[in-house]
């Protein structure tokens, strides 16, 4: 049984390409960007369209309404003695408005094996990917029930996912997640991560007058808004090492284990890839020990930018009355952002105490198990898939719906990304190519495979 089952998933894989790029075309032509409240509509255009895609997939298909923007919920329900898996990916984007993009971003563009345009990587052809690969498991008589969490607020950090999983509690009865929606390491090097980071993301502003005025009559005088929060940045954190001040700020950071950093040095990451890949000239560090404890197990603390004062050409010789900087703060098990925002507005007000401190997005870490049942599982579709062993490691960014579904379904979650770097995350020229698809596709059947024959 299981050589016709991959016998005939050789054969199904190039017959679904067609009906793969037509799906992918419908879903990226409707620009379902969650940031920008003028697409409010192409939102609910999305959702429509992609719960027909689910419909037509044989899924039960439920359109769950939240605060927000709503979650599609879809079902492949064959027996309830099956084990359940559930699979994540959202279809909202990034906005697209890069002066970069060759082509419209949101016409889709089939260029060879590569599909360009926004949310073709990130995370529409993922998902498409899992579902057709999802539909021929069942078709095929793989003994499991597989149910769809398609998101449409990732991109804005997931603040009403919550609200979603609360609904619906009951019917989510899988056993174990697969979050697909990360990047390998490269095309060559396929990456598992078992961690992501979490955010604190704050405004910090300062008013000092009414207006901006004349340096020459108050200057010497007049506070400086820009100065005294470029002064409070200074305190908090060394920009030229990235070691952060604030007191406390590292009490809760889980130390690394030796076999965790092991795993990331033996994980094919390259420094000159990783520079190329981001257009970094230089770093902080070139010790590729320090790199990857940096980028996937560390925080950070930034500064995105600061406004204030005169922007134009030239010097214009004025004190400004007010100034504004946006930071955020990138967190790592067991950082919780709740108590470290206490911490650091605490240390803002001794700085500075005129300073107002604003709370944006909060994203707690996650901290997963690669050394289990499914870590074995996807190690084995991946290598399966694509013919390359991965490599567990941690992820820099941030997948809000990941923290959630740890904390309210207590069941093993697992990623499984398709992604790779030359892919264009939330860059210009965003594509996907038939190659990531294809492996996918086998490397999700051999996933679901295992879960159904192997009783953990
Ligand atoms: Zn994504």
């Amino acid at each position: 049984m299981a050589t016709d089952l991959y016998a005939e998933l050789e054969q199904a894989i190039p017959a679904v390409r067609e009906e793969f790029e037509t799906l992918l075309h419908d879903l990226v032509e409707i620009p379902t960007v969650s940031m920008d409240p003028a697409h409010a509509a192409d939102i609910q255009r999305g959702a429509q369209t992609a719960a027909a895609i689910l419909q037509a997939c044989g899924a039960t298909v439920e359109i769950v309404e939240t605060p927000g923007n709503p979650v599609l919920f879809g079902q492949l329900l064959v027996d309830p003695a099956y084990p359940t898996v559930a699979i994540y990916n959202h279809l909202d984007v990034q906005p697209a408005n890069e002066p970069q993009w060759q082509q419209s971003p949101f016409v889709f563009h089939r260029d060879g094996e590569r599909y360009l345009g926004r949310g073709t990587t990130d995370d529409k052809g993922p998902a498409l990917t899992a579902l057709l690969a999802a539909r021929f498991a069942v078709q095929h008589g793989i003994p499991l029930n597989i149910q769809f969490i398609w998101e449409l607020e990732e991109e804005i950090g997931s603040p009403h996912f919550a609200h979603f999983v609360q609904q619906r509690r009951q019917a989510l009865t899988c056993n174990s997640v697969v979050i697909s929606d990360t990047v390998w390491l490269s095309r060559t090097t396929p990456a598992v991560p078992y961690g992501l980071r979490g955010m604190m993301a704050l405004l910090l502003r300062l008013e000092t007058g009414s207006k901006d005025c004349h340096s020459g009559l108050t200057g010497g005088a007049a506070r400086n808004p820009l100065g005294e929060l470029s002064a409070l940045i200074a305190h908090c954190y060394d920009a030229r090492t990235g070691r952060v001040h604030i007191p406390g700020f590292y009490d809760a950071v889980r130390p690394l284990s030796d076999a965790e950093l092991e795993s990331f040095l033996a994980s094919g990451f390259s420094l000159p890839d990783f520079m190329e890949a981001h257009g970094l000239h230089t770093l902080r560090t070139h010790d590729v020990r320090h790199v990857v404890q940096a980028i996937w197990s560390q925080p950070t603390f930034e500064v995105h930018g600061m406004s204030g004062g005169y922007q134009g050409p030239g010097v214009k010789t004025i004190v400004p009355h007010a100034a504004e900087a946006k930071i955020s703060m990138r967190l790592v098990p067991d950082q919780d952002p709740e108590r470290l925002f206490t911490v650091v507005r605490e240390f803002i007000r001794q700085c500075n105490p005129d300073v107002e401190v604003q709370r944006e997005g909060f994203l707690r870490p996650y901290l997963g198990d690669f050394s289990g049942f499914y870590g074995a599982a996807v190690r084995e579709a991946v290598r399966f898939g694509f013919g390359k062993t991965p490599s567990f490691i941690r992820e820099g960014g941030s997948i809000g719906a990941v923290v959630t579904l740890d904390e309210m379904l207590h069941v093993p979650i697992v990623f499984l990304g398709l992604s790779l770097p030359e892919h264009g995350y939330h860059a210009p020229n965003e594509n996907f190519d038939w190659g990531q698809a294809s492996g996918g596709m086998r490397a999700f059947v051999k996933y679901f495979d295992t879960l159904a024959s192997t009783r953990v």
